[in-house]
């Protein structure tokens, strides 16, 4: 039995064994490439066109609406730098300021070649306002991006509204749904989006496969050459064991969403209600019911310096989780931009401890790390600096 507590599954999730199962034939024996005419290249293209549909239901798009992409970053980027492209103009993207490092780089590589770029405020929960949305629609916008969820605080942005709204103004909308995808239901006709990115190995799928939803009616440029795959959206042979568990996982979250999405919720509210109980300074960050069911983002005032030394003493304990503050270790110790953005002062959003649940967490694991966390945090502020390595338990913006 795996004895330590893993709740950071906002920054990957480990396999699920079904879906090793339904890989572990093409890591084997059936190896063809999907593009040969033969027998072995058939059984490929069979496979990767069911998982292509498994992909597909759990957003309700059509088969032909999926391409297959090596990450949830290239997805981002195959939508925006794609979109720009095929538009042959430099265009204004609209986006928010809690984006992932995916849109906002890719953003800014756009922005250096002459995209306008505006970054839409977001409130203390971290929505983003309908009413800026407006306001930035009045100036010739090519593309409004905003994510579905966000990373750090957890927080579900009203993406049905936003991209209504885009809609009316004749503007294409995409939303990187990496964090909300097999986690709460997205249906892309309900929400009106155009463009979507996901990412398996936040659902509980492999790392290195990720896709992006197209809308038929949409013109998208690739962004990678080559051979053609993915009707010439996404040239290269395709990751045929990393599709086949994507869509193992994607159906697999799609099966179990509602019932999943009502334990971890009643996990978190669990954890919620005895940290208020156990620490009388500590303040939960993002919104109180939009927000992701594992997640929660929690500081304790007073001691957000011992933040670094907190991660270590869970980690030494047997808990892995992160940091909101931390880009990454050489960045460690900086404010994490999302809660600055949420009009959090320098201080506060250095405090920033993120707890995401997932499908293989338990009740007593909660249990246990609930004894542990104080423990932990009276071990953080007694050890001198000078004397605890720092974590290397880092976001990385993930
Ligand atoms: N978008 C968001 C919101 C994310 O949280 C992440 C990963 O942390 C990504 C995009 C990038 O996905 P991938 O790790 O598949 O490149």
């Amino acid at each position: 039995m795996n004895s330590r507590i893993y709740f950071d599954h906002s920054a990957t999730t480990p396999l699920d064994p079904r879906v090793l199962d339904e890989m572990a034939p093409f890591l084997g024996g059936v190896f063809g490439n999907p593009s040969s005419q033969h027998h072995e290249g058939r059984v490929a293209r069979e496979a990767v066109e069911r998982a292509r549909a498994q992909v597909a239901m759990l957003i309700g798009a059509e088969p032909e609406e999926i391409t297959f992409t090596a990450s949830g970053t290239e997805a981002d980027n195959l939508a925006l730098i794609g979109a720009a492209c095929a538009s042959g103009q430099p265009g204004h993207i609209v986006t928010s300021a809690i984006e992932h490092a995916a849109i906002l780089e890719t953003c800014r590589f756009l922005g250096e070649r002459g995209t306008k770029i505006t970054h839409l405020p977001v409130d203390a929960e971290g929505i983003v306002r309908t009413e800026s949305l407006l306001h930035a629609l009045q100036s010739n916008v090519t593309l409004v991006s905003i994510m579905a969820a966000n990373n750090v605080v957890g927080t579900i942005e009203p993406i049905e509204e936003l991209a209504h709204l885009t809609k009316l103004h004749g503007v294409l909308f995409h939303t990187d749904a990496v964090q909300a995808g097999g986690k709460i239901p997205l249906d892309v006709n309900r929400l009106h989006v155009d463009l979507l990115s996901l990412s398996a190995h936040k659902l509980h799928g492999p790392k290195g496969v990720g896709a992006l939803y197209v809308r038929n009616s949409v013109k998208l440029s690739p962004i990678i050459f080559g051979g053609g795959q993915e009707r010439g959206l996404r040239s290269a042979t395709e990751n045929v064991a990393g599709i086949v568990g994507f869509g193992a996982a994607a159906q697999i979250a799609h099966q179990e969403l509602e019932s999943e999405t009502a334990r971890l919720a009643r996990l978190r509210e669990h954890i919620a209600r005895e940290l208020a109980r156990q620490f009388p300074n500590s303040y939960l960050f993002g919104h109180a019911v939009h927000r992701l069911p594992g997640h929660l983002s929690f500081g304790l005032r007073g001691q957000e310096r011992e933040l670094g030394r907190l991660l270590s003493a869970l980690d030494a304990a047997g808990v892995a989780v992160s940091a909101g503050s931390a880009c990454s270790a050489h960045h460690s110790g900086e404010p994490s931009p999302v809660l600055l953005a949420m009009g959090y002062d320098a201080e506060s959003a250095r405090g920033l401890l993120r707890l995401s649940l997932g499908r293989f967490n338990t009740e007593q694991e909660v249990e246990r790390f609930l004894e542990i966390l104080p423990q932990a945090v009276a071990l953080a502020a007694r050890v001198p600096r000078s004397l605890y390595a720092p974590a290397r338990t880092a976001v990385v913006g993930q």
